[in-house]
């Protein structure tokens, strides 16, 4: 059984992005810009976009930080977005989820310009994605088959299963692998047997958000297993899969943390690299 290093493969991720800044910056005397969005003071979303923030300037980008209050109103919010879609330095505008209840998260994310939707869930992207030609593609699932990639993992041919239909995660990663020429099933909570399906898979992802959910007995000998869960038990991070068990019978896994949860950071840089040299 092959551990799959998130952590490792983010790093070098990040690295080859700060190298490609540097050099692009020396060409065209710009930078990539990150604008984050953070409305309200939830802690567990202020983490997240201080790292996106920390790892901004780390790159070489430029951070521009927005906190808004929590009684910010739907129109102000939009007003923010019109100004950061209009600023030539914001090449990336990413809006932490959730907003609180009077803000439409979905009229929000629609009023962004699709070519600094570096989230990849504006229905422009989404449309590319499923027609197999979007530029920013969302970045969990792009940093799974980073992953799988990395690891020279063969995806053509492949059958993945994928348990969880989200849009952040099950749909994407769905669109991503049948892309790359796997042979999709994608389950859900009305999949009917759904430990024989799971058992046909070559790769198989678990998206559900339920801690220990893929047991022994749905994996197959072999399967190349990707735990995408971050579900907190006892105080405890750990993921939709139950790790022990299952490794002795995956060929590769990622681990909870560890595995999928550093590539998405790394994948948004990348998201904001990528506009940014399509704007230039
Ligand atoms: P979500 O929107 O809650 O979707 C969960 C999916 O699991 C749904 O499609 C649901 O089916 C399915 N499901 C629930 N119970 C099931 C059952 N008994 N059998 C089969 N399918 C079942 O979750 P998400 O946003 O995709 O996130 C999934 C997990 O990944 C969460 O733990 C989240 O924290 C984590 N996550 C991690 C990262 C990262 O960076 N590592 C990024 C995003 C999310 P229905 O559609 O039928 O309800």
């Amino acid at each position: 059984m092959v551990l799959i290093d998130g952590k490792k493969v983010s790093a070098e991720v990040r690295n080859r992005l700060a190298e490609e800044t540097k050099n692009l910056k020396e060409k065209t005397g710009k930078e990539p810009g990150l604008a984050t969005v953070l409305v309200g003071d939830d802690p567990a979303s202020a983490v997240y976009v201080r790292n996106k923030n920390k790892t901004c300037r780390e790159l070489g980008f430029q951070s521009f930080e927005n906190q808004l209050s929590s009684d910010t109103t739907e129109e102000q919010l939009l007003s923010l977005i019109d100004e950061l879609n209009s600023n030539p330095n914001v090449h990336g505008i990413l809006v932490q989820l959730p907003l609180p209840d009077q803000i439409d998260s979905e009229k929000i994310l629609q009023a962004i310009d699709p070519k600094k939707d570096v989230d990849g869930f504006h229905p422009v992207n989404v449309g590319k994605l499923v027609v197999g030609n979007a530029l920013l593609t969302p970045c969990t699932p792009t940093g799974i088959i980073e992953l799988l990639d990395h690891y020279g993992i063969e995806i053509s041919g492949k059958h993945a299963v994928i348990v969880g239909r989200s849009n952040i995660v099950g749909k994407p990663v769905s669109m991503l692998l049948l892309q790359r020429n796997a042979t999709i099933t994608i389950c859900h909570s009305r999949t009917r047997n759904l430990e024989e399906v799971t058992r046909g898979a070559d790769i198989l992802i678990a998206a559900v958000g339920r801690a220990h959910f893929v047991t022994e007995n749905m994996v197959s000998e072999g399967a190349v297993v990707i735990d995408v869960g971050i579900n907190r038990v006892d105080g405890k991070l750990t993921g939709d899969v139950d790790f022990e068990p299952v490794s002795k019978k995956a060929s590769y896994i990622t681990p909870v943390p560890g595995g999928v949860g550093p590539m998405t950071i790394a994948l948004l840089m990348e998201n904001t690299l990528k506009a940014f040299k399509d704007s230039i």
